[in-house]
């Protein structure tokens, strides 16, 4: 799986739409400074569902919306679609390519599509677990990152190694099954209170 190519429009500073190719190797982005290049970093997060505005560099989602200059007026929506090459099928879908869309508007309402469909975001967040790529993954290495990571509290650090062992699938759906769980028991312990009452 690599990240093959990224489609940016009215996202940040990205007025018009912009399309980057990802060949295989490196590629470099250089430019000044301003001129947007971290705000590229910025679209990866938030098309793969990053909601603190925080970590986008931002103080208001609304942010992330191209907001205009002397020249032009600010835009109605930004929308950002990352495809990835899938022939090793890393990704458990049965396409070659998968491409994931986020589109938000100035409402704050966001929609998200894999491969142009509908979805969830938690729909993206799943398929993404124990790739490193994703929200929490560790494909992205931001300026930083390298050092919060040996400074970080040893449980924080574990939760590097699980994603890249694979096991944050399975640890993410013990967690809702236990929930269930705890759910269906105050269930229960409802419906014997009524047989109580009705007997
Ligand atoms: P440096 O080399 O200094 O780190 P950079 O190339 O990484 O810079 P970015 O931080 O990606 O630059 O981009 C910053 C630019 O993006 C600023 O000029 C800022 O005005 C612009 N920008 C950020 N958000 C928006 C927005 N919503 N609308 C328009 N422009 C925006």
């Amino acid at each position: 799986m690599h990240l093959k190519k990224i489609e940016i429009n009215g996202f940040k500073s990205f007025a018009d739409k912009v399309e980057i190719d990802f060949k295989k190797g490196i590629t470099a982005i250089v430019g000044p400074n301003g001129s947007g290049k971290s705000n590229i970093a910025d679209a990866i997060r938030w098309v793969l569902g990053e909601q603190s505005i925080k970590t986008l560099r931002g103080s208001k989602m609304e942010d992330v919306i191209f907001s205009g200059t002397d020249k032009r007026r600010a835009l109605g929506y930004s929308e950002v679609t990352i495809t990835f090459d899938n022939n090793d099928k890393v990704i458990p879908l049965d396409y070659g390519e998968v491409a994931i869309t986020r589109r938000m508007f100035r409402s704050g309402e966001s929609e998200y599509y894999i491969n142009k469909n509908s979805c969830r975001l938690k729909d993206i967040r799943e398929l993404f677990m124990d790739t490193g790529v994703g929200k929490e993954g560790y494909s992205i290495i931001g300026q930083g990152k390298v050092d919060e990571v040996l400074s970080t509290r040893p449980e924080e650090r574990r939760k590097i190694f699980e994603e890249a062992a694979g096991i944050v699938k399975y640890k993410t759906r013990k967690i809702e099954a236990e929930k269930k769980l705890e759910k269906t028991d105050q269930n229960i312990v409802r419906i014997k209170d009524l047989i109580h009452e009705l007997t």
